[in-house]
């Protein structure tokens, strides 16, 4: 079987691993972003650590890449990343690709997340498959029949930038009430701020801890994250039909708190496509679901 060089680069960590044809992790080495330290020494830790898995006996066919957006599938090069601020105009293939001599796969992080949950989560889906993370960003990846959508010239659809309420407050992609404005992890936080400008800071899953314990303002603030997360499900629904949503990142630990309201939401706007039929669950991956995609994307444009 076919193992690949997979590489998860995180604003905070970035995680490299042996992954085989069949989803089974055989090495994993980790090490902290360090961004400051700029782009050409975080691929020298890279190709590091590749090599040190490759020393334990795990021959890659090539190395497969999942990094935080915007940047282009096709030439591999960085774009402005707001967690990898000096890393603009770095090359991810072509720097890999001579550090290790393979042939190099590059996929925007949440794209290859949506790979990964399509080809090795739970409930697998070769459908029209939608997966979304919300944590402190909210973003997301299309998949039809297995392979990604792409947009003009390679671009990843920005699915945490759809406007549900454009009296909303500002976002730093230009729109007013985004969806990622409303509904991340720091939208909740902030919130909450706004409503006891005098308490200290909450992060979200401390408001979810909170509700549970029947806090009353945790509880409306917990409320309306779920009725922001179904707003912007039932859009996906209604526009993509989709067979199956996976929901991950951290937010969705809580999910249980938030999908009643969500699931009401969809059921109540989503009138027009059988919207019943689409199946909504919990990502399952976890952590390795970049890790995981990075792989298949590998494997997707060289296997046959
Ligand atoms: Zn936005």
């Amino acid at each position: 079987m076919i193992t690949v060089g997979s590489v998860d680069i995180g604003g905070t960590k970035i995680a490299v691993g042996a992954v085989r044809e069949d989803g089974a992790i055989l090495a994993r080495h980790e090490c902290k972003t360090e961004p400051e330290k700029g782009f050409h020494n975080a691929m020298q830790r890279i190709i590091e650590m590749l090599r040190a898995i490759s020393a334990e006996g795990l021959q890659f066919k090539g190395i497969g890449v999942g990094c935080p957006g915007p940047l282009s599938p096709t030439t591999g090069v960085i774009e402005e990343v707001g967690t990898l601020p000096s890393w603009q105009g770095g090359n991810l293939l072509v720097e890999l690709e001579a550090g290790m001599n393979l042939p190099v796969v590059v996929e925007n992080d949440a794209d290859a997340a949506a790979l990964g949950e399509a080809r090795w989560g739970s409930d697998a889906s070769d459908g029209t498959f939608i997966y979304v993370t919300i944590s402190t960003g909210i973003g997301g990846g299309i998949l039809f029949g297995g392979h990604l959508y792409r947009g003009v010239d390679g671009a990843h659809p920005e699915i945490g930038h759809q406007v549900l309420d454009d009296s909303g407050r500002p976002c730093y992609c230009g729109a007013r009430g985004c969806w990622e404005s409303l509904a991340s992890g720091p939208a909740m936080t902030r919130w909450m701020r706004e409503q006891q400008p005098d308490a200290p800071n909450a992060t979200a899953s401390e408001i979810c801890e909170a509700a549970k314990l029947g806090d009353v303002l945790a509880i409306r603030c917990v409320e309306r994250e779920g009725y922001y997360i179904g707003l912007g499900l039932a859009n996906l629904i209604t526009i993509f039909a989709p067979d199956k949503i996976a929901l991950g990142g951290g937010i969705m630990k809580s999910g249980p708190l938030f999908m009643d309201i969500a699931r009401q939401v969809i059921r109540d706007i989503c009138t027009q496509v059988p919207s019943k039929k689409t199946r909504i669950a919990s990502a399952s991956l976890g952590q390795d679901s970049v890790l995981l995609g990075a792989a298949q994307a590998w494997l997707l444009r060289h296997k046959r």
